[in-house]
């Protein structure tokens, strides 16, 4: 597939925009070795986007980055997005926005938030987010087209990006990050591992032509395949696609005792923290996975570390 970015003066354009508003050095890419990795014969790394910003983390960085340029460019200076009131994705535009001094308007779904902001609630106000809860029923309506007119309208005409920041403009961000591991790893490796909610972040490394192992953060999150390849707008890219949807552990936001105990030994090991939403259930399913020799001896693996330390218990 070609992508849009790499052809035509838009891109060229865009790119000069992004690059003058915000740019970051590529992030470590680490060797986690340990008993379990090296019985199984695999090499496993880890790259650390948990370090890109401090509040625009991990993948939300990389996805927000050309569709934050793109409304730069075309001149919006509103922002409209949608989310959870512990959404990782609504704080992240709220901060970006207010580094890039641009209006931010958050639709969060459940109207008990008019009346109590959670952690995540309040940070976003304190960037400038003005925060809309709507109930259930109006926040399911966020991809329909007639309700999104219905938005713009009465926000003045914002620039909308949808739920979790799963744009097209999110694949050139996400490619980015595959291109800084494999100039790090001197080659491409054999899977890169993600967690999964919306699933842009993993549509990224596909349409980066990588193979990808998806762990699916919610339950019953075996539909998630095909929104993974909707987004990665590429025929091919099922074949190189493994979704998990195993290692749940009760759902999104849930955790159980097992999950927090193995993040515990996983931190002290390696020194590096996780939190129980994403990257604390990848890492879980991947050990897991390794332990039962489920990858060739040989095998060289890139666990993403897609950040949202906000989120980790018990900051959170
Ligand atoms: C949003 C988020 C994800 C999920 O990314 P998708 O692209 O929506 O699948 C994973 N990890 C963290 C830390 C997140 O904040």
């Amino acid at each position: 597939m070609a992508y849009r970015w790499d052809t035509g003066t838009f891109g060229k354009i865009t790119k000069f925009y992004v690059d003058l508003l915000i740019s970051a050095p590529p992030t470590p890419l680490v060797p986690l070795v340990d008993a379990v990795t090296q019985r199984a014969g695999i090499s496993l790394y880890m790259k650390r986007d948990d370090l890109i910003h401090p509040e625009v983390s991990g993948n939300k960085w990389r996805k927000l980055k050309y569709a934050l340029a793109d409304a730069r460019k075309r001149g919006f200076t509103t922002l409209l997005t949608f989310g959870g009131a512990r959404s990782n994705h609504l704080y992240a535009t709220a901060a970006a926005g207010a580094q890039l001094g641009m209006r931010t308007i958050g639709i969060v779904r459940g109207e008990e938030y008019s009346h109590k902001d959670t952690t995540t609630l309040s940070f976003c106000r304190a960037q400038g987010m003005e925060i809309f809860p709507v109930s259930r029923t109006e926040y399911r309506q966020k991809h329909q087209s007639d309700y999104l007119a219905e938005i713009s309208s009465r926000f003045n005409n914002p620039y909308i990006i949808p739920e979790g920041g799963s744009t097209p403009w999110a694949l050139p961000g996400v490619r980015e990050m595959v291109e800084e591991t494999i100039m790090q790893l001197g080659e491409a490796p054999d899977f890169f591992a993600v967690p999964a909610g919306t699933g842009g972040t993993a549509a990224g490394i596909l349409a980066a032509q990588q193979r990808v192992m998806a762990f699916a953060a919610l339950k019953g999150g075996d539909f998630l395949s095909q929104d993974i390849l909707a987004l990665a707008e590429d025929p091919e890219a099922a074949k190189r696609l493994t979704l998990i949807a195993d290692y749940h552990f009760g759902g999104y936001a849930r955790h159980t005792p097992a999950l927090l105990q193995f993040m515990k030994q996983f931190e002290q090991k390696h020194q590096i923290l996780v939190e129980q939403v994403y990257t604390g259930k990848m890492i879980f399913g991947l050990y897991d996975l390794i332990g039962k020799d489920y990858f060739k001896r040989g095998s060289t693996l890139v666990a993403v570390h897609t950040g949202g330390m906000q989120g980790r218990l018990p900051n959170a």
